[in-house]
């Protein structure tokens, strides 16, 4: 199956680095290296600075409809490439083809509600107190050029959120993708320029992850930063933008509860959330994690819950049946051995997985433990991989104490028939993102954005907007 190089996309032009500098892509399946990416440098970069100030200018005097006619003419190029698109991603990332294409598909869900959301960016006209020759508006422009960072998990659905916001207001972007996996968002960013955007409104660049934001982001071209990734990266990054006066979004790392309680439908339980926990090798910022169920139903869950990982079938993305595929580098790979062995030594039961498949790919078993101790590391830290970790509590205010205990604050989920229960998760859970009786559904349409240490700023909805848009106050007296 083939696997394009990458190059940088910069004023309109597919271009290698000025220095021809390059790094390699591998397969997470094989460890095999699959294709090559360019790496920018500081040329490159200065490039990319220049034509995004360009490109603002001619993006935000269009009008809505202008911008959001390109917008979904791009959204279509990304339906009708879907089936290559979704290969190339299983091939550097590793996710199912399945979800490979859904994610794709959903791309062009993003990028079409964005276009249609463009046309409501409205200002007001406020009454004025003095005279009805005073005219005052309040104004919502574009922030200007926006410097984007991120990351490996979702190649291109972590892109089309901010790319398909920040067009819709009007602003440029320059985003650094993931070098692991470089080639989806890149046939994203194709779909655009094929749609006709403008030269310089939409820069694509990749390189030293550390180097290129340490740049970009105190510049005075860049008026906006939006990044996602782990909490760590997100606070020095935030920092940065501080010392420089940038408007920031920060979607970070998560460490989702799940709440399951007596009087829950069980068997939906184990099936929502063990779809959602193996979905994408658990390599999800929203993945759930600390699996906290009623002491009665405590039995009954885990049974079903270890049946359910020992069915699921790990292999290579782009084979037919796979349900998980390799984790996307070897990095998480040496991570879950090390949650596992920490979990055992301090006691917790290992139902199942806690070992690598085979010696080539990045394979991992899908994992459960159970009776896990609190200063576990896996009920600390985000293991960002196919690893749940399960203890039994006894009242509902006990586990709404453990689930806001972490300094995370993105996802969470409950199982419950109770609406009094529902409603008490509703109000007390320290969380962005609450999902009852349901998986996850990020849709467009809905806030997507944590609290916390989870960051700040949403990546849905209108309020997805809000953070690219200016707010001014003009007053006008009709002398
Ligand atoms: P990492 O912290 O090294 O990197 C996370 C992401 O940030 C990567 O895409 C990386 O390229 C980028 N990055 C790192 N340093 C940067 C810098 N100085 N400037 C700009 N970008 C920078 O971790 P990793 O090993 O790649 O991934 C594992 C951890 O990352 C996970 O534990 C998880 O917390 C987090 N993560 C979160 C998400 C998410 O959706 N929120 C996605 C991917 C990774």
């Amino acid at each position: 199956m083939s696997y394009p190089d990458t190059q940088l996309f910069i004023d309109g032009t597919w271009c290698d680095a000025a220095d021809g500098r390059t790094l390699a892509v591998h397969n997470p399946a094989t460890g095999q290296p699959i294709g090559r990416v360019a790496h920018a440098g500081r040329a490159d970069l200065d490039a990319a600075l220049a034509a995004t100030q360009k490109g603002f200018a001619t993006w935000r005097d269009l009008t809505a409809a202008e911008r959001s006619k390109i917008m979904r003419k791009a959204a279509g190029l990304m339906r009708e490439r879907a089936e290559a698109i979704a290969a190339v991603l299983t091939q550097e990332q590793g996710k199912p083809l399945a979800e490979a294409k859904a994610e794709t598909l959903s791309a062009a869900d993003i990028i079409e509600w964005f276009a249609e959301e463009g046309f409501r960016i409205y200002g007001r006209i406020v009454p004025s107190r003095g005279s009805l020759a005073l005219r005052q508006m309040v104004l919502r422009d574009p922030v200007g050029p926006v410097a984007a960072f991120t990351p490996w998990n979702f190649p291109i659905n972590q892109v089309v959120r901010k790319v398909s916001a920040a067009l819709a207001a009007g602003c440029s972007m320059i985003v650094k993708a993931p070098e692991e996996t470089p080639a989806a968002p890149a046939a994203l960013v194709r779909a655009f320029a094929d749609a006709g955007l403008p030269p310089g409104v939409l820069g694509l660049v990749y390189g030293n992850p550390a180097e290129i934001s340490s740049y970009l982001i105190p510049h005075p071209v860049i008026r906006k930063v939006t990044f996602t990734g782990s909490t760590p990266v997100g606070k020095q990054l935030a920092a940065m933008a501080g010392q420089h006066m940038k408007r920031v979004t920060m979607e970070l790392g998560g460490h989702a509860p799940v709440i399951v309680c007596d009087d829950a439908d069980i068997a939906l339980a184990v099936k929502t959330a063990g779809a959602a926990k193996f979905r994408n090798a658990g390599q999800v910022c929203i993945s759930p994690t600390r699996f906290l169920v009623q002491r009665s139903v405590r039995q009954d869950f885990v049974d079903a819950f270890t049946a359910h990982a020992r069915r699921l079938q790990v292999g290579d993305g782009l084979a037919a049946g796979t349900q998980m595929g390799p984790l996307a580098n070897p990095r998480r790979l040496a991570a879950m051995a090390a949650f596992t062995e920490d979990a055992v030594a301090r006691g917790a039961a290992l139902l199942t997985g806690g070992k690598r498949i085979g010696s080539s790919g990045n394979f991992f078993e899908p994992t459960l433990l159970a009776d896990v101790p609190l200063d576990a590391q896996v009920f600390n830290d985000e293991p960002f991989g196919p690893m749940a970790a399960i203890r039994a509590f006894d009242t509902l205010d006990e586990a709404i104490a453990e689930a806001n205990r972490l300094p995370y604050g993105l996802a969470s989920y409950a199982f419950t028939r109770s609406l009094k229960n529902a409603d008490l998760l509703a109000r007390r859970l320290e969380v962005g993102m609450l999902w009852i009786n349901m998986p996850a559904m990020p849709s467009a349409e809905m806030p997507f954005g944590g609290i916390k240490d989870s960051g700040y700023g949403s990546e849905g909805g209108p309020e997805a907007l809000e953070a690219y848009l200016n707010v001014r106050a003009v007053a006008v007296m009709n002398a």
